[in-house]
């Protein structure tokens, strides 16, 4: 049974109700949870307000210390974190231990920005100085969803606490132990009581009082577009400031000049990873046409190379995280075959994954008109949708024919392609001759559109976790 983590104490609901933790690798329940309400976030509002004032006196150097020891107690407890995830997402082992290095690695970059954030002095008027100081939000409030709990948590708290505010944390109801786990982990390095603090439950209910709440200042919210608007709605009636960090329909853009072999293991590692649950997944495959065909073919072959099963197998795959998200997939690919869109070819879930798991077989698919659904929406599986263009100006339209805009792969040897096509495509990131490899934890990382708006990671994550105090003082 696990608890909420408020003020550095394991505390049980006050609704006295759990929710069972599923497996994904076989469907079957292994832990609870708590199903908090509204009077847990209220406890947790309450410890993080109280703590604030511990935290802001802290100074800067001394908030980089403790992020860094937390940062090296994740390290020394990698293999733990890693075990934890990769049961509560059904992550193969590779992808668990990548996502708890990435936790350490954002509060070792935060540790080291905590004291880096300084403000400005303005030239004004004769006998004036005017400065700006950066001040923390207060509490802020985020709300994390399943696909990447540890790296989602470690960028968007690491950031928040860099500059200053103090948490209160709602992770999803699919996968949240990690989380616990890591909220403990801090306690233990020397974190005061209040600074992170964990409330498990429902989105409608527990994330909805989160959002709802007048002592949280400020909103992280990485999740649906859906369940986006209506956090920015329910913010919008305190003015209470949102980042919101939604999801993607990115496009990785073949040119005939591109170095393919670099590009194919890109472009599958790209729908493959995390089962294509991931916000910036490569879903979309744009390629010119002359270079369609033996592509296709050079993929296919990737594809149906692809193995998915449980997660502890460490395969290309582990299984979706529930099954309403196999479901999801299934109707996708039921339109697919309704609409007449063809198969290229298909990965193959392994004889050793349960049949009550929650697999899905990584799929290509050809020719998918753009207005079709499979073009437009997140299917959030591993499922890519192939389409060909003509010449730069094509493939730019196609690239932006959707409402998202998160990020945009393209793969040219065009330097100056390169840039007109950068400055044309409407996304918050554009990857050239790569797709986000090395995590990127330094780099500024955000939408636009319906993909959200504010940035998280990198340094500039710490201007939108701060309010800018501007000061004229007249000193004749
Ligand atoms: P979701 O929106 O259903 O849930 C996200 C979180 O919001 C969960 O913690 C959930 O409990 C909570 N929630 C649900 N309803 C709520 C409500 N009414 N009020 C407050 N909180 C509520 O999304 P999901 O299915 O967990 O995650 C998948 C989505 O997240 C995809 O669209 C994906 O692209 C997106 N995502 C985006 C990024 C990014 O950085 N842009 C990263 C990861 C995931």
């Amino acid at each position: 049974m696990q608890f909420n983590y408020i003020a550095n104490t394991s505390q049980p609901s006050s609704s006295g109700q759990t929710i069972a933790m599923l497996d994904p690798s076989d469907g079957q329940p292994y832990d609870e949870i708590q199903r908090s309400n509204a009077a847990d976030i209220d406890a947790a509002v309450g410890a993080a307000r109280q703590a604030f004032s511990v935290w802001s006196k802290l100074g800067a150097a001394e908030r980089g210390r403790l992020l860094m020891r937390l940062s090296l107690k994740i390290n020394a407890h990698a293999q733990e974190l890693t075990a934890i995830e990769q049961r509560d997402c059904g992550k193969p082992t590779k992808q668990a231990r990548a996502d708890a290095s990435a936790l350490a690695r954002y509060f070792e970059f935060y540790a080291g920005a905590c004291d880096k954030l300084h403000g400005e002095t303005i030239p004004y008027l004769d006998g004036y100085s005017v400065l700006t100081w950066r001040e923390p939000h207060g509490v802020t409030g985020h709300i994390v969803p399943w696909n990447y709990p540890m790296q989602i948590f470690g960028r968007s708290v690491g950031g928040a606490l860099a500059a200053g505010n103090v948490c209160v944390v709602k992770p999803a109801e699919d996968a949240c132990l990690s989380l616990i786990r890591v909220a403990q982990l801090a306690a233990e390095v020397g974190f005061p009581p209040g600074v992170i603090n964990i409330v498990t439950g429902y989105g409608h209910e527990v994330g909805d009082a989160l959002a709802r709440h007048p002592g949280i200042d400020h909103i992280s919210f990485t999740g649906s577009p859906t369940v986006g608007t209506l956090i920015q709605q329910v913010a919008a009636q305190r003015h209470c400031p949102v980042t919101l960090e939604l999801g993607g329909k990115s496009p990785q853009i073949v040119f005939a000049d591109a170095d393919l072999d670099a590009a194919i293991p890109a472009i599958v590692n790209a729908i493959v990873q995390n089962s294509g649950q991931t916000c910036s997944a490569g879903s979309r495959l744009l390629v010119q046409q002359s270079i369609y065909e033996p592509l296709l073919k050079r993929l296919g072959q990737a594809f149906e190379n692809l193995r998915v099963g449980p997660a502890t197998l460490d395969l290309d795959l582990g299984p979706l995280i529930r099954q309403s998200q196999q479901q999801r997939v299934w109707d996708f690919l039921s339109d697919a075959q309704v609409a007449n869109i063809a198969m290229v070819a298909q990965g193959k879930v392994v004889d050793e994954a349960p049949e009550t798991g929650f697999y899905q077989a990584p799929t290509l698919l050809r020719d998918v008109p753009v207005t079709h659904r499979l073009a437009q929406d997140e299917v959030f599986g591993p499922v890519l949708c192939a389409m060909s263009f003509r010449d730069e100006d094509h493939a730019v339209e196609l690239a932006n024919a959707t409402q998202f805009g998160l990020v945009a792969g393209l793969w040219t040897a065009d330097g100056g392609r390169q840039f007109r096509a950068a400055r044309r495509l409407r996304s918050g990131q554009v990857f050239i001759n790569n797709y986000g490899a090395g995590g990127g934890v330094e780099l500024p990382f955000g939408g636009v559109k319906s993909s959200g708006h504010g940035r998280e990671k990198g340094f500039e994550a710490l201007y939108g976790f701060t309010t800018l105090k501007t000061v004229a003082i007249r000193h004749g």
